[in-house]
Formats: structure tokens, sequence, C-alpha cells
């Protein structure tokens, strides 16, 4: 059943069309993880869906509700976990995390324990009596998630959760959502990392330029990419010159360099390895190693744009 119904919905900035002909629908009790490259409406369509910026055209319903004509019904169902931090630097981890729960209306001993309960959710509990000052990135987020979900919201929106932290607690965050979602809320979760959307999402949808390209599960989007391979080749120095040569193969697709590997997008990789290493070889590239990977969400969206979503 849907949980969440996006209908044909558009915005604009100007002239510029930041979602355009959005369509989509998040099923209740899902992890949907919406994917896409910097800029490509992610946010704004999060914004309109939390109430926090008008629609231009189209229609949002959240659990039966219209977005623009309920707000304050639906604003209640949400727990939003915003890109830009939303906290208190010169309140407490504690009062932070308080002062939501108040927001919320909650009061008396539900309130206490709900506090303690979101702040040992998120691994604070030994550092609630510290201001957020003193946290690293990781920990400023694990609190700004604290304080969105204390009322335990039915839907948790959490918008590029893990730009810019530490590994460690990037993989707090994963394991919270994966929990959240066990203890039955809903969950949609933007992202331009891969590999993320794909750990944790039950069904994905990919934007780009405002619009959605590609919608399903990871099996249906991994369907439309069978065909395509590609091979990830770890070299002692990358010749940018060589990877050039590569890219101008009428059969290669891209070839996309990240740190001292050479990622190289194609059809029917066994066929054109040997034109691969020729290149490698006549520049002098030592390979470290070589493998194929299997199709993923980064080879579909190369399919469908000719981009990589890191460019
Ligand atoms: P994402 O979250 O996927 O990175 P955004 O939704 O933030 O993308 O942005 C989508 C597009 O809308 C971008 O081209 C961005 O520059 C533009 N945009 C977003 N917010 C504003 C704004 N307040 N004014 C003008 N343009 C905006």
């Amino acid at each position: 059943m849907s949980f969440v119904e996006i209908k044909d919905v558009t915005k604009r900035y100007g002239n510029h069309l930041s979602v355009d002909h959005l369509t989509m629908s998040v099923r209740a009790g899902e992890i949907f993880g919406l994917l896409g490259p910097n800029g490509a409406g992610k946010s704004t369509t999060i914004k309109m869906l939390s109430g926090l910026l008008r629609i231009d055209q189209g229609e949002i319903f959240l659990g039966g509700l219209s977005v623009s004509r309920q707000p304050l019904e639906v604003k209640r169902k949400i727990g939003l976990v915003p890109q830009e931090l939303a906290i208190y630097e010169h309140l407490t981890a504690r009062e932070n995390v308080l002062f939501f729960g108040r927001l919320y209306g909650l009061r008396g001993k539900l309130l206490q324990d709900r506090v303690e309960e979101a702040l040992e959710f998120v691994g604070l509990q030994d550092r609630q009596s510290d201001r957020p000052a003193t946290f690293s990135g990781g920990m400023k987020r694990r609190l700004n998630i604290a304080c969105a979900i204390m009322h335990r919201p039915e839907l948790i929106i959490m918008d590029e959760p893990t730009v810019g932290i530490d590994p460690q607690s990037r993989n707090h965050i994963l394991g919270s959502v994966r929990k959240l979602n066990q203890m039955g809320s809903t969950i949609i979760y933007t992202s331009h990392y891969m590999e993320e959307v794909s750990a944790i999402s039950s069904r994905i949808g990919i934007m780009d330029h405002g619009r959605l390209i590609a919608y399903g599960t990871q099996e249906d989007l991994k369907a439309h990419v069978a065909q395509e391979e590609k091979l990830s080749i770890t070299v002692a120095q990358v010749v940018e010159a060589a990877v050039e040569e590569i890219r101008q193969h009428p059969r290669i697709r891209q070839a996309v360099i990240q740190d001292r590997t050479i990622e190289v997008y194609l059809q029917n990789a066994s066929s054109y390895l040997q034109d691969i290493l020729f290149i490698l070889q006549k520049h002098q590239v030592i390979i470290q190693s070589l493998t194929r990977v299997e199709p993923d969400l980064e080879t579909l969206f190369l399919s469908l744009t000719g981009r990589t979503l890191r460019d």
C-alpha cells in the first residue's frame, strides 16, 4: 500500500525546473532510496513533501492527507532530518532533544523517556551534557537524527545524512535507518552515494535534472543493465593519457578514475579486454588487479545519462 503519493509534481526557480513532473510512490513500511547526483532535485522534492516548500504544480499525499491542504496533520506524521543541521549550539545535546520533544507536544515522563530513548538510539547518552560545539560532524548529525525521531513519526525522511562525516558515524547512521524501519517507520533516504542507497533500500528512485529516470526494486533496476559490464582495474599509477585513449575506444562507454582504480564501463568486456590491456601496456601502466564488477546502480545511471553519479 502506498503511504506517500507524489503526483506529477513540478517546482521551478525562475526559469529553472528543479523538479520536473515527478510521479512516484513510497510504500508503507519500506526504506525508499532517492538517488541522484548533486542538483538532481532530491532536496527540493523532500522540502515539498515536508511542507517546507510550496508545490507549483501537482499534488503530494501522505497517508491519504494532502500536503498542500492539510499541512499540520501531515507534519505530525513526519520526522525530517534535513541536510542543513538544525540543532542549537548553545544548548547541551540533551536540551536540544528536549526542545524538539516539547515542540512535538510531548510532556512529563513521556518526554523524559523519549529523550533517553532518542539519545541512546543515536549513541550520544554519554555526551548528553555536552554542547554540540564540541562534537564531530558525525555526532552533530546523530544529534540531528535524535531530534527528528523522538516523537516516533510514521515517516522519517533523511536528506543526505552522511555527507562529510567519518566512516564510524556513517555506519552508525545506516544501522539506525534499518533499526528505525524495523521499529515500524517508513523511511525515505536521499543520497548521491550509490553504495549507501543500494545497501539499505527496498525500492529506489533515481533522479537526474529534476526527473525520475529509473524506479523500482534493485532487481528491477539491475535487470535494465544486465548487458552492461564494469571493469575495475587497479594500477600502480594512473596515466591520464591512457585513460583518455580508453575513453576514445568506440565500444567503451566511459572510463572513470577513482584514486588508483580505473573503472571502465562497457558491453561485452571479454571481447574488448585485449584492447584495454593493449592501451595500458602502451602507456606502461602497471596493473595490480583487474576485476569484473556486477552491474550496479552506477552502471545503470551511466547507461541512462552517459555520466557517472560522481561527475
Ligand atoms: P539535490 O538535493 O538533488 O542536490 P536540489 O533539490 O538541492 O538538488 O536542487 C535542484 C536544483 O534546484 C539545482 O539545480 C539547484 O541549483 C536548484 N535550486 C535549489 N534550491 C534553489 C533555490 N532556493 N533557488 C534557486 N535554485 C535552487
